[in-house]
C-alpha cells in the first residue's frame, strides 16, 4: 500500500482515484469543485485542504487536469506540486494537454529531483469506471517502471511510447487519424445516401472492404446500423465532439510547432469548430455528419 496524491476528481479523476483506493492504496486527492471534494470524501479518499496538500507523504502523485493551462499552473512555481514534494516523488500526469507544455513541465520536474510520466488516457468514463483505460505513457524506462503499477490498476492497456511528451504525441495522432475518418465515414455515407444506395448495404459492403476503418464499424455515424453506436441514442456522447475539437486543436498546435503538414487534419479541425460553434459541442463526434449531411435539425 502506498499514499498517492490525487488532483483533479472530475468525470475522469475521480473513478481513476476510486480504483487506486479499492485496490488498497491510502488516496489523498483535491479538486478546485466543493461538489467533486464532496464526491470524493463519500467514495472513501481522503480531501486535502489545498492542492498542495496531496503530495504531503505521497510516494506518487497523479493529475487529471482539463488542460495544458492548469497543468502548468498546478506544477510550476514556488507554490507549485514540483516545489512542495518531497525528492524523488513520483508525478504522473494523465490530462490530454499540449506536447510543449507536457515536455516543459517534465523539465521541471527533472530539475527538481523527481521522476515523471505523461499518461493520456482513452476509454472515457466508463473506461475509468470499470478500470479498463489505454494509457500512452511518456517519460524515462526507469519512470514507466515505477508507475506501471498504477496504471494495470486503472487500466488494461498500458503501453509505453518513449521519451518525455512522447504520450501525449501518441494521443494527438491517434484522435487525428479518428476526427478525420468519422470525417470521410460522414462523407461516404451522405453521398451513397444520396445515390440511392441503403446505408445499411453500404456498410456491407464497406465494412468488409478497403473503405473499412474503426470509426464505421464501431461508432457509425448513420442510426440503426451499429448496435453500440451514439447514432442510435440521438447523438448523446460516447465520446463529446467538444473534446473531439480540443485534441484536433491540439494536433494542430503540435504540428505547427514542429513544422508538420497535416492537411486533412487542419480541415478536421476547421469542421469541428464550424460543428462545435453552432452549439453541438456536448453532442457526440460522430453527429458531425448532421454539418457532412446538411440535415435540418
Ligand atoms: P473534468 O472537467 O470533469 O475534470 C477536471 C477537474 O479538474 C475538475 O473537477 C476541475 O475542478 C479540476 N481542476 C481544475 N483546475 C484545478 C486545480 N488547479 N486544482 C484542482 N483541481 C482542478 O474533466 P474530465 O472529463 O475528467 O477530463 C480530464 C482530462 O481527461 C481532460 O484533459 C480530458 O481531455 C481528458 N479525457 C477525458 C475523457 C472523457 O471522456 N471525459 C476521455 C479521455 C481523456
Amino acid at each position: 500500500m502506498a499514499r498517492i496524491g490525487f488532483l483533479g476528481l472530475g468525470n475522469m479523476g475521480l473513478p481513476m482515484a476510486k480504483n487506486l483506493a479499492k485496490d488498497g492504496h491510502e488516496v489523498v486527492g483535491f479538486d478546485l469543485s466543493k461538489a467533486a471534494c464532496k464526491a470524493a470524501g463519500e467514495a472513501g479518499i481522503t480531501v486535502a485542504g489545498a492542492a498542495a496538500g496531496v503530495v504531503e507523504g505521497a510516494e506518487a502523485v497523479v493529475t487529471m487536469l482539463p488542460a495544458g493551462q492548469h497543468v502548468r499552473a498546478v506544477y510550476l512555481g514556488d507554490e507549485g506540486l514540483l516545489a512542495k514534494a518531497a525528492t524523488g516523488t513520483l508525478f504522473i500526469d494523465c490530462s490530454t494537454i499540449d506536447v510543449a507544455t507536457s515536455r516543459d513541465v517534465h523539465a521541471a520536474a527533472a530539475g527538481a529531483g523527481h521522476p515523471m510520466l505523461d499518461a493520456p488516457v482513452s476509454g472515457g468514463v466508463a473506461g475509468a469506471e470499470s478500470g479498463m483505460l489505454t494509457f500512452m505513457v511518456g517519460g524515462s524506462e526507469e519512470a514507466f517502471a515505477k508507475g506501471k503499477p498504477l496504471f494495470e490498476i486503472m487500466g488494461r492497456n498500458i503501453v509505453h511510447a518513449g521519451g518525455a511528451g512522447n504520450g501525449q504525441a501518441a494521443k494527438i495522432c491517434n484522435n487525428m487519424i479518428l476526427g478525420i475518418s468519422m470525417i470521410a465515414v460522414s462523407e461516404a455515407f451522405s453521398l451513397g445516401e444520396k445515390l440511392g444506395l441503403d446505408p445499411k448495404t453500404l456498410f456491407k459492403i464497406s465494412s468488409n472492404a478497403s473503405g473499412s476503418c474503426w470509426a464505421m464499424i464501431n461508432h457509425n455515424p448513420v442510426p440503426g446500423i451499429v448496435e453500440t453506436s451514439a447514432a442510435n441514442r440521438d447523438y448523446q456522447p460516447g465520446f463529446a465532439a467538444a473534446m473531439m475539437h480540443k485534441d484536433l486543436k491540439l494536433s494542430q498546435a503540435a504540428a505547427d510547432h514542429v513544422g508538420a503538414a497535416t492537411p486533412l487534419g487542419a480541415e478536421a479541425a476547421a469542421l469541428y469548430t464550424l460543428f462545435v460553434n453552432a452549439g453541438n459541442g456536448g453532442l457526440d463526434y460522430s453527429a458531425i455528419i448532421k454539418l457532412i449531411g446538411g440535415a435540418k435539425d
